[in-house]
């Protein structure tokens, strides 16, 4: 024994000084305003690990024979989080910088933002790591189609069903309905977002845009302030900007300045919108617009306005920059566009933060009014789908800054508390 601990000892002598542990990678932010609305709501540990987790993670390799004759190898992923609400729902995104953490995160949204304006679905997301705009048409599609071919048993229109995200479109969703029809047969409810003389829903392609918009006017309305001349910043002109910047002229408020990836510009006096939508539509970029400056893109963010409007990509606003941003609102369009750390500065700021899962419901919402439509081979008028989705998001808004007035908490807070409610009574009732 005392050998023993001789030799214990000079191990212990000749051990170089221990290493601080690596500090843990904190938690995403979804996770975190997770845990405090679990905490809020008094669900315990497991409770939150149920919620947050995902159902089922599928990568799959996708070999892409290239126009050169070349040979290029993506990964493509799809992410089903939660379906006790109903089957799994949620965009492709085809960006070159994707991965399993991020779609798994994204699909955790995706399930809190479908209980939160109360369709009957849960929530996934996917995407292929691929750069579009560096592919040919003919690439796209054939990649696309490969994506299908692997993953056809994992979706279906009561399994899980796709649709567009940040560098997909109306094109690549009609191509995953024709692949999946060559095996199935006709089966347009399997995707949404598809063309609107294939099965999609007339008001789709701008529904995320202008349900944005929507809740921001709510937002006014509950404020009892008028929204007329009211002033806005927007990162990122793809499709939920333009359409937002288009719907948001239309309140009468006025676009100050926006940015895509090329570059941004500003007109304090009210940037000239339609004029911008085709500057943007012939050149694919907003820089060099008419009757605008340019600017820079991170300087615009710091612009003083009433509403600040990422949408983009994620983790645009963070502690670098949420300390020095001067709008009285945060409305945050793209999906995880403000970091946990800078969520918690803008509280202490006092600047209102619309939330993703209400702000850009909107998209899913019409998704849901195109797989019914689907469904019953019945198609709604342009009028009965806006009609329908301003209805939904003021339930859902009103919903959001009723608990947030009455348990005097941010309307993230709030709406994570009437998802999560909603996401565990439906899975715990369902039995596990
Ligand atoms: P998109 O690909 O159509 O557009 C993205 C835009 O962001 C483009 O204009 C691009 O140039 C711009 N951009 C990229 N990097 C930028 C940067 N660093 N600075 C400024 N601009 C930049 O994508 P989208 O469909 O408009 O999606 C945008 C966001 O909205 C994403 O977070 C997406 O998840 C979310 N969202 C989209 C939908 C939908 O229906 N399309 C629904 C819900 C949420």
């Amino acid at each position: 024994m005392a050998d023993h601990g001789k030799r214990t000892k000079a191990r212990k002598k000749a051990a170089p000084a221990a290493a601080a542990a690596p500090a843990a990678p904190a938690a995403p932010a979804h996770a975190r305003f997770l845990k405090k609305a679990c905490d809020r709501l008094g669900y315990d540990e497991q409770a939150y690990r149920v919620l947050l987790g995902a159902s089922r993670e599928i990568r799959v390799e996708l070999p892409l024979r290239r126009d050169d004759g070349s040979l290029s190898l993506f990964n493509g992923y799809r992410v089903q989080h939660h379906n006790s609400r109903g089957p799994y729902k949620g965009g492709l995104r085809f960006h070159p910088s994707i991965d399993m953490d991020e779609i798994r995160g994204l699909a955790c949204l995706m399930s809190l933002k479908t209980a939160l304006v109360n369709v009957p679905f849960g929530g996934a997301k996917g995407g292929i790591d691929c750069d579009p705009a560096a592919l040919s048409g003919r690439e796209l599609e054939a990649l696309t189609r490969r994506f299908v071919s692997k993953i056809h048993r994992d979706i279906g229109r009561n399994i899980d069903i796709p649709a567009p995200d940040v560098g997909s479109n109306a094109q690549i969703m009609a191509w995953i309905h024709d692949e999946y029809a060559k095996i199935y047969g006709y089966t347009p409810a399997v995707v949404t977002g598809k063309p609107v003389d294939m099965g999609g829903c007339v008001g789709r392609e701008a529904a995320t845009g202008r349900g944005a918009a929507i809740v921001i006017r709510e937002h006014a309305k509950h404020r009892a302030e008028p929204l007329d001349g009211t002033t806005a910043v927007i990162q990122g002109f793809g499709n939920v900007g333009a359409h937002l910047a288009q719907a948001l002229h239309e309140l009468a408020v006025r676009v100050i300045a926006v940015s895509d990836s090329e570059g941004a510009v500003v007109n304090r006096d009210g940037l000239p919108v339609e004029a911008l939508l085709a500057h943007k539509a012939a050149t694919g970029s907003v820089v060099g617009c008419p009757e605008a400056a340019p600017a820079d893109s991170a300087a615009i963010l710091r612009l003083k306005c009433d509403f600040l409007i990422p949408a983009a990509l994620g983790n645009a606003i963070d502690e670098g920059n949420a300390r020095r941003i001067k709008a009285r609102t945060v409305a945050e369009a793209a999906n995880a566009a403000i970091t946990a750390p800078a969520d918690e500065i803008l509280r202490q700021r006092d600047i209102a933060v619309l939330p993703d899962i209400l702000a850009n419901a909107g998209g899913v919402i019409v998704s849901y009014f195109e797989w019914a439509q689907n469904l019953q081979q019945f198609p709604w008028s342009a009028d009965r789908v806006a009609d329908e989705l301003s209805a939904k998001l003021e339930a859902a808004a009103a919903d959001v800054f009723a608990l947030a007035t009455g348990q005097d908490c941010s309307f993230r807070d709030a709406a994570y508390m009437i998802a999560i409610r909603r996401l565990k009574d439906a899975f715990w009732t369902a039995g596990i």
